[in-house]
């Protein structure tokens, strides 16, 4: 089946938009009201979605139940997997499209979209179908009270229909990070894409269709959360489990709403990442990958540290290092020569990282560099943002050192002791990732097994194999995802004992 139109371009009153519909059932529907969808780069609308109702998230529901009856719940682990490369092979033969559908949504720089992003997205299918087909199945020999024998084994089940809720920061990456090894898994999936940026996960479904994919596997429901779509889809009590990324407050909403059902959770949540640098760290590896690491998708990054542990001896020095890399930054349009820094999410969301800035000087930051918006020419001067910002002075138990930002930012404190690193570091509420900056592996291995997070880099930061366990300690999160891990949790293991 070919659906290609879901992306076309439509008059509308505000210009030629892409239209961007609900997909249920391997078909594109009319209805739902439409909503803005704005290029942050230019602050220009270039899309609309179009928002979910009840009735909508219903036949969502039912097409992906069907879908769990029919042919795609009796299909081969073979054939499954073979499905799964093909919509990995899909997304790569649209990689152009991919490509500008999400630079559009989130203004982010070319280069990075499609040296991460894109290619992520496409990758995780080939993990999972790979994963499932190398899952090991426990099985254990009884002695029964009679005298006899018995042999206990394990087999798994899909879940049934899972709900997928996804933020905007690296849409195509972290919602395919989720729905591929829950198709992997057998289970059916609706994603409710951020509002903020839903033209990958809508493009994906003219993937699924076109790569043979039943009806109903995967449908896509646009919305907000509260009220809207995404609240609709958690409490559905046809939908079965629920995966989420995005902040902690929204995972505790979600959490409410899924109670009544006692519906398994797995979410990735926010963070307040601390990077430890010991004096004895290669000074220049450590500047260069922490630069990369706090201004990476404009800070937009759950893993991004927002808390910097500098040993006294070397403090300034790194202060320098950091400042002229953050100085040597440009931002601009996304297909800008040597651009490097793209705009924060939206209007509002600026606004709440400039309120940072604010707080930080009345709680009495230094600031090293930035502190406000740059001044961009052209129809960039219409995008959300914001200047890399620096600051040191600030007490540990600062508001900024304590609260999730979500900005091109970071807070650099010295430390005199490693006991007073590992200390700072764990006294959070979060507990994503951590890195730590250091030449002694020694001293690498005894710090990062004392960190209070999911995930801990020595001299390195999101460097991914994506069979290790991924996910938050504390306040981000619950479970793993990640190779084995996924699978763990988007199937139902079914002891079977059999008496001999
Ligand atoms: P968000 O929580 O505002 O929104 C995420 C999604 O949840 C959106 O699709 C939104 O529409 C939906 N939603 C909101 N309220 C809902 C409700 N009551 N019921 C159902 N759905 C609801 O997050 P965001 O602003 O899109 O993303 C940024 C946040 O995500 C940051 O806190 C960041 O740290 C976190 N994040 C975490 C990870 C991780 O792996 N731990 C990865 C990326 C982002």
């Amino acid at each position: 089946m070919q659906v290609h139109d879901t992306l076309k371009r439509e008059e509308t009153h505000t210009g030629t938009l892409r239209q961007l519909r609900n997909f249920v059932g391997n078909a594109y529907l009319e209805g739902g009201k439409p909503f803005p969808v704005v290029d942050p780069a230019t602050g220009q609308q270039h899309a609309q979605a179009f928002e979910a109702d009840q009735a909508i998230v219903d036949a969502a529901v039912k097409a992906a139940e069907n879908a769990m009856h029919g042919e795609w719940g009796s299909m081969t682990l073979a054939a499954r997997r073979a499905l799964l490369h093909k919509v990995a092979d899909g997304i790569e033969a649209r990689f152009d499209e991919f490509l500008a559908a999400e630079i559009a949504d989130t203004g982010k720089p070319h280069a990075m979209a499609s040296h991460l992003d894109i290619p992520r997205g496409a990758a995780n299918f080939r993990v999972f179908a790979d994963a499932i087909a190398n899952v090991p199945t426990e099985a254990f020999d009884m002695d029964t009270p009679d005298g006899g024998k018995a042999v206990n084994y394990s087999v798994r089940r899909p879940l049934g229909v899972v709900g997928v809720i996804s933020p905007w920061n690296l849409p195509l990456l972290l919602m395919t990070w989720k729905v591929a090894p829950a198709l992997a898994c057998g289970n059916a999936v609706i994603v409710k894409p951020s509002e903020e940026t839903p033209s990958t996960t809508t493009l994906l479904g003219e993937v699924m269709a076109d790569a043979g994919m039943p009806a109903g596997v995967f449908n896509v429901i646009h919305g907000f959360g509260p009220g809207s779509a995404g609240e609709m889809l958690v409490s559905h009590p046809g939908v079965r489990a629920i995966t989420f990324t995005g902040e902690t407050q929204t995972g505790t909403a979600i959490m409410r709403a899924a109670a009544p059902h006692v519906k398994p959770l797995s979410f990735e949540l926010g963070g307040k990442n601390a990077a430890i640098v010991f004096a004895d760290a290669d000074m220049d590896a450590a500047v260069a990958g922490l630069a990369r690491a706090v201004f990476l998708n404009t800070g937009q990054v759950c893993l991004a540290p927002e808390r910097i542990y500098v040993e006294r001896s070397v403090f300034d020095r790194f202060v320098e290092g950091l400042k002229d890399k953050a100085l040597a930054l440009r931002p601009g349009l996304p297909t800008g020569n040597g651009i490097d820094l793209g705009p924060l999410i939206s209007a509002e969301h600026r606004e709440k990282v400039l309120g940072y800035y604010r707080l930080a000087e009345e709680e009495g930051a230094n600031v090293v560099c930035g502190g406000g918006v740059p001044d961009l020419e052209g129809e960039a001067a219409g995008g959300f943002f914001v200047e890399p910002t620096l600051w040191t002075g600030l007490p540990h138990d600062a508001r900024i050192c304590r609260e999730e930002i979500f900005g091109p930012c970071a807070a650099i404190i010295p430390f005199d002791s490693e006991e007073e690193a590992v200390s700072l570091a764990n006294d959070s509420a979060y507990g994503l990732a951590a890195s730590i900056w250091t030449g002694n592996l020694s001293r690498g291995h005894r710090v990062g097994a004392k960190m209070e997070v999911g995930i801990c880099w020595v001299n390195s930061w999101f460097l991914r194999d994506l069979r290790t366990p991924f996910g938050g300690a504390k306040m981000s999160g619950i479970g793993r995802e990640g190779g084995i891990h996924s699978i763990n949790f988007y199937s139902e293991p079914t002891n079977i004992c059999i008496k001999l």
